[in-house]
């Protein structure tokens, strides 16, 4: 039987470990992927210290996936050996009424990779052939593999939002997410795009990439600045880092029918006071979480284009057995991080 490398957690709290395992086989509807990129999140931070709890172990983490088809199961078409990849995250069932409409992030028997079944970090990898979108050689494989979530949460989430041409947006936190909600708000007709983050370097990058205006709260009277630049507040605030205080910050920016998204994950309570929070100003405060199936063409060809910059993305490639000096550069907030991304030969 042939082996290859894997990254697993085997407890949360523990390094992951990596370990020879059997190169899994592609059944019906199935391809094996030689994995050539897997970005490292925080949400792999989350599962490896255990805030986030995968419902598997060992389990091989990692779902930033993109690389090249080796194999095709039975019954697989559309795809071929060389097939350049990158990989929606949630194996759905494809059938229910949630996946027929384009909402597979609903679908209640989704399972994530590298949280709920193996992922990325490893050599290879099995995945139903309809999670796999093919991209053109034009976009290295670290940048696809960006694509899967770094590129299509925040995507989604403007969706969600339903943003508006002319619409002024407002980013909270400027990370790997946040460096392209700066890029897709203007792709998708933004007016004003301000970012706001702690790190100068962050707020630098982000008008390098389209900001019209950057944020700084331990320097800015943010809620000061946000009316002087929009007069009434945003129409639209994203929260990408999943603190009571930045989600209560995001909602206060906003002005009249104002709508805050929130895409950072946040497991504690904030209060809200119905009648000045909501009804006085026809606020919305909606949630986002993952991305679609659907989202992906549209993403693919925005990055194909040159349309989505992400060249400013990959900070940092790292071999698969540095997985956890990565996660340890992600936990120290390392200054000039954006994405770190595991590479294989
Ligand atoms: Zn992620
Ligand atoms: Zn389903």
């Amino acid at each position: 039987m042939k082996t290859m490398r894997a990254a697993q957690l085997k407890e949360p709290g523990k390094a992951l470990e990596l370990v020879e395992v059997p190169i899994p086989r592609p059944g019906k509807g199935e391809i094996l992927l030689k994995v050539k990129a897997a970005g490292i999140c925080s949400s792999d931070l989350h599962y490896q210290d255990g805030r986030s709890q995968v419902t598997k172990l060992p389990i091989t983490l990692g779902h930033e996936v993109a690389g090249e088809v080796v194999e095709c199961g039975e019954e697989v078409s559309g795809l071929t050996p060389g097939d350049r990849v990158c990989i929606f995250y949630l194996v759905t069932c494809g059938s229910c009424m949630a996946c027929c409409t384009g909402n597979d992030n609903y679908c209640s028997e989704a399972k994530m990779l590298g949280k709920n079944i193996d992922g990325g970090f490893a050599e290879y990898l099995v995945i139903p052939a309809r999670n796999a979108f093919a991209f053109p050689e034009s976009i290295p494989f670290a940048q696809a593999a960006l694509l899967t979530d770094a590129v299509a949460t925040p995507f989604h989430a403007f969706n969600r939002a339903g943003i508006k041409t002319g619409d002024s947006v407002l980013i909270i936190g400027i990370g790997g997410l946040g460096i392209h909600a700066v890029q897709i708000a203007k792709i998708m007709g933004a007016g004003k795009v301000i970012a706001m983050d702690l790190s100068q370097e962050k707020l630098e990058l982000a008008l390098k990439v389209g900001a019209t205006a950057a944020l700084n709260p331990q320097k800015d009277h943010v809620e000061k600045r946000i009316k002087e630049l929009t007069g009434n507040g945003v129409d639209l605030a994203i929260e990408l880092i999943g603190l009571p205080v930045t989600i209560r910050q995001a909602i206060d920016c906003t002005g009249l029918g104002g709508r805050t998204v929130i895409v950072g994950i946040c497991p504690e309570e904030i209060s809200l006071n119905p009648y000045y929070d909501l009804l006085l100003n026809e606020r919305t405060i909606l949630g986002s979480a993952d991305q679609s199936r659907i989202d992906f063409p549209t993403i693919i060809e925005l990055a194909a284009q040159g349309r989505l910059d992400l060249s400013h993305s990959v900070t940092h490639q790292l071999p698969l057995d540095q997985v956890n000096r990565g996660l340890e550069m992600l936990k120290s907030k390392e200054e000039n991080l954006v994405r770190l991304v595991v590479t294989f030969p």
